[in-house]
């Protein structure tokens, strides 16, 4: 059976109406550049992620550098990140001039280690940027308290996590500032590109509304250098439509992960470990499995769809070969790279296609006769 990574159709046959309903009520209004849509979807976001303050921007790596660039990141700064990442974290940290440090990852969770963040601090160090994974949040408690000892700034990167707990606390709501994606891949995806920056800080988020606009607070006179990193008012439109969705599709996710954390169980195929202290929203299920080139090749002879997020450590992108980092020295990150490989866990995903999925994945490690024995 053929299982898709992702099924955007699916989702977007449930809602069709409601959508384009509000894509021609927005074009209707012509207000093509901020308003009411863009505003609204701004007090939403805030009170879903227990924040006084949203920012609506133009992605979730413009999310990222305008909350750096808030924040006063520059040359000569360094900030504190995860290898293990999508690019944007590590980019956004290197196009304020800043530089971009990497601190291993703890195994079982894929996030960065809270014990390794101290001993990278130098005087130089300004901020740290934790990654919340594939929808699971840091244990930000040991980062928020290394942060406030050493007086840097810490900003969330959710994209992946939006709505995502640790202790009963939202993503993006524990450090300065939260940056969310709505790539249409995320749990709450656009019909193209937008981001969100929440914060409860007044002050930056004055900042970052007239950074989002050309650092200008009023017409024609610019305060800082910003830039054009405004939130298309269609896709909030849009994204006003899915926003009630969101907890039931998370749900469903989390649902799916109970499927597969069950039928992988005593085999050598390790599911998601999730903190106790967290609620996951799962934007990806991500076993780790020996021999995982051979599984995935397998899948996809059998039209599963399978990623592997991610294959290569940042440090080891050529475009931060200056950095000097050499493979080795971050082993955690660089042994997930090659373990790595994400299910489909899509709200949608079918009883039945889950099924074919686990079977395939069983079959393709040799483990489906162990399990139909025990
Ligand atoms: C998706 C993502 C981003 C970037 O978001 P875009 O909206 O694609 O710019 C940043 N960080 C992480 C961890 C992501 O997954």
């Amino acid at each position: 059976m053929k299982v898709p990574l992702l099924d955007l159709k699916a989702q977007h046959a449930a809602i069709r109406a409601q959508v384009l309903a509000a894509v021609a009520e927005t074009l209707d209004s012509q207000v093509c550049i901020g308003g009411p849509k863009v505003a609204e979807l701004e007090r939403e976001i805030a009170a879903i992620s227990g924040c006084k303050y949203a920012v609506g921007v133009s992605s979730g790596t413009d999310a990222l550098l305008c909350s750096m660039m808030a924040l006063g990141l520059g040359p000569g700064d360094e900030a504190i990140t995860t290898p293990f990442t999508f690019f944007a974290t590590a980019g956004s940290i290197a196009r304020t001039g800043a530089t971009p440090v990497f601190v291993d990852i703890d195994p079982r969770t894929f996030n960065i280690d809270p014990e390794l963040i101290e001993r990278a601090i130098t005087p130089r160090t300004k901020a740290i940027v934790p990654v919340h994974l594939f929808g699971q949040m840091c244990d930000m408690d040991p980062i928020m308290r290394i942060a406030n000892r050493h007086g840097l700034a810490v900003i969330e990167d959710a994209a992946q996590s939006i709505t995502a707990t640790y202790k009963g606390r939202k993503a993006g709501s524990i450090g300065a500032a939260g940056c969310f994606s709505f790539y249409p891949s995320k749990n709450l995806g656009a019909a193209g590109d937008g981001g969100m920056v929440v914060t409860n800080d007044a002050a930056l988020y004055e900042r970052m509304m007239a950074l989002r606009n050309h650092g200008s607070e009023s017409k024609y006179h610019h305060v800082y250098i910003g830039g054009n990193f405004r939130l298309d008012p269609i896709q909030a439109a849009i994204l006003l439509v899915k926003l009630p969705h969101l907890d039931s599709w998370s749900e469903r996710r989390r649902r799916n992960a109970a499927v597969y954390d069950r039928a992988f169980a005593g085999t050598d195929i390790r599911a998601p470990f999730v903190m106790p202290e967290c609620v996951s929203i799962y934007n990806q299920y991500v076993i780790r499995t020996p021999e995982r080139d051979k599984l995935a090749e397998e899948l996809r002879r059998q039209d599963i769809g399978c990623e592997i997020y991610y294959p290569l450590c940042l440090p080891l992108q050529p475009c931060f070969a200056h950095l000097g980092y050499k493979a080795g020295t971050l082993a955690e990150a660089e042994r997930a790279t090659a373990e790595v490989l994400a299910l489909p866990i899509y709200p949608e995903l079918g009883a039945e296609e889950q099924q074919s999925v686990i079977r395939a994945t069983l079959a393709g490690r040799g483990q489906l006769q162990l399990r139909e024995e025990g």
